[in-house]
């Protein structure tokens, strides 16, 4: 258990700093952090703008890695001890590509190359590759700095397949092609709901709220 949360909750609230960007994820963390009392703001919103690069070899160490220079920043400014620092990292897993793109999704063909370029060239990669061996996964692995240091980290996985075409226009990034055979449909022809609740990194920020809870009960 942990005492400087569970002083913060007898004060009704902790904050979160998410280290993300994103104003996306940042509506499906408070979505799905809705029930922890937590105030959750990004980055930006807590005063820190940093360039942090991502050299881990796996997600759960990029979302370490993001995590740490975030609480360090905000040691730094002399605030350590009141907040939870959380951050993550995803991507997609092809099985028959060795693993590929993995931790270098984002930067696969280069960052600036519109997704649908990269994801048309795994389909010309894969053009001979039989259904049976198409099978891939969306990976988050969410990291977490409490208060007195301790660091934790949680991931969820979703798996499917790699289509044989670009499907749907919801979502972002690699969902056009990817197909998830339960739904029998890929990841963009979702609604944004359902694939909040299926998806990788509310698998894992829901691992990361029981994390919370052991320490704020
Ligand atoms: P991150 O924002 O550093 O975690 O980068 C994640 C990258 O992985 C994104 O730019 C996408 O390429 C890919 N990715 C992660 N999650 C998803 C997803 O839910 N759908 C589609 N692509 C995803």
């Amino acid at each position: 258990m942990n005492s400087n949360l569970k002083d913060m909750k007898g004060k009704n609230m902790f904050q979160i700093i998410f280290a993300t960007g994103n104003q996306g994820k940042m509506r499906e963390i408070r979505a799905i952090l809705e029930d922890c009392e937590a105030n959750i703001v990004s980055m930006k919103e807590a005063g820190i703008d940093l360039e942090i690069e991502e050299n881990g070899t796996t997600f759960a160490e990029n979302a370490m890695i993001k995590a740490r220079a975030v609480a360090d920043a905000l040691a730094a400014q002399k605030k350590p001890g009141e907040y939870v620092v959380m951050a993550d990292d995803s991507g997609l897993e092809i099985d028959c590509l060795g693993g590929e793109p993995g931790v270098y999704s984002a930067r696969y063909l280069g960052e600036e190359t519109p997704f649908e370029v990269k994801s048309r060239d795994f389909l010309r990669r894969m053009a001979d590759v039989p259904e049976e061996k198409r099978t891939a996964r969306f990976v988050c692995a969410i990291a977490a700095i409490f208060p007195d240091g301790e660091a934790v980290t949680t991931s969820g996985i979703v798996e499917g397949r790699i289509g044989y075409e670009l499907r749907g226009d919801n979502g972002f990034g690699y969902d056009p092609i990817f197909y998830l055979p339960e739904y029998g449909c890929t990841a963009a022809e979702l609604t944004d709901e359902e694939k909040n609740r299926i998806s990788h990194r509310s698998r894992a920020l829901g691992l990361m709220k029981g994390e919370l809870k052991k320490r704020i009960s």
